[in-house]
């Protein structure tokens, strides 16, 4: 080599440490978009109770007027999988907990046949306050819970969500879905920054009512099982 080529590659080698030459050797694409920070930061128990704080600053809402107990959520606030259901009813109002009234049982019921549990899973409601008279939810009053719900959903970041009856999978997937046509169908849905997949199925009261349909509810759970063998998602028993 001569002297003077000598001298230029020692300078361009300064130059190249000078200016991260690992750019210009590594042949990889550089993604100036990446963002490590979680859209969800702080602890999950804290900014649930946030939420739960600002549900109950909901101000003229029918629901919470005739409430005796706001209705949160009930379970693992880690799990992979989280359940919607519609609404509280009488015995959900008093103890101030979801599904623990006769449909709750059967939920219950319907979770062990898969292995799940409320240790394993997690349960709100798309609104957070007993409707009189157990009445459905109006659309104002989904309109208004919606996004808690939301946050809810965002906070909790499920892998599988399941949605409970027609007010459950309209206020999360569209209007124009209906549940016996819906149920039984994997759907991708990002909520925020939680992207999951969707699952419906007939609500617990309706299949003490329509007890045929409790071999459809069954299909479902079974996909349910299926789907977390799939996405390895291990269980707390
Ligand atoms: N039905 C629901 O939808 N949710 C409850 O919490 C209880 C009954």
């Amino acid at each position: 080599m001569t002297k003077k080529n000598n001298t230029k590659s020692k300078k361009l080698s300064k130059y190249y440490n000078l200016i991260n030459h690992n750019l210009i050797y590594d042949n990889h694409p550089i993604n100036r978009y990446k963002n490590n920070t979680p859209i969800i930061s702080g602890n999950k128990a804290e900014l649930l109770k946030k939420l739960a704080s600002s549900i109950g600053s909901i101000k003229k809402c029918e629901l919470k007027k005739n409430a005796t107990n706001q209705v949160f959520g009930d379970g693992n606030l880690n799990a992979k999988i989280m359940i919607v259901g519609e609404g509280p009813g009488a015995n959900e109002d008093k103890e101030g907990l979801p599904f623990v009234g006769r449909a709750g049982q059967l939920l219950d019921k319907m979770l062990l046949s898969i292995n799940l549990n409320r240790k394993n899973v997690y349960i709100t409601n798309v609104v957070n306050y007993r409707p009189p008279e157990n009445r459905k939810p109006s659309e104002i009053e989904i309109k208004r819970y919606f996004p808690f719900l939301a946050r809810h959903i965002e906070i909790i970041n499920p892998k599988i969500l399941l949605l409970l009856g027609s007010t459950a999978l309209n206020t999360i997937i569209g209007d124009e879905e209906v549940i016996s046509k819906a149920r039984g169908k994997w759907m991708k849905k990002k909520i925020g920054s939680c992207s999951t997949l969707v699952i419906a199925s007939f609500h617990p009261a309706f299949l003490m009512r329509q007890q045929e349909q409790k071999k459809m509810a069954w299909i479902d759970l079974k996909m349910i099982k299926k789907k977390m063998l799939e996405l390895k998602i291990k269980i707390e028993k």
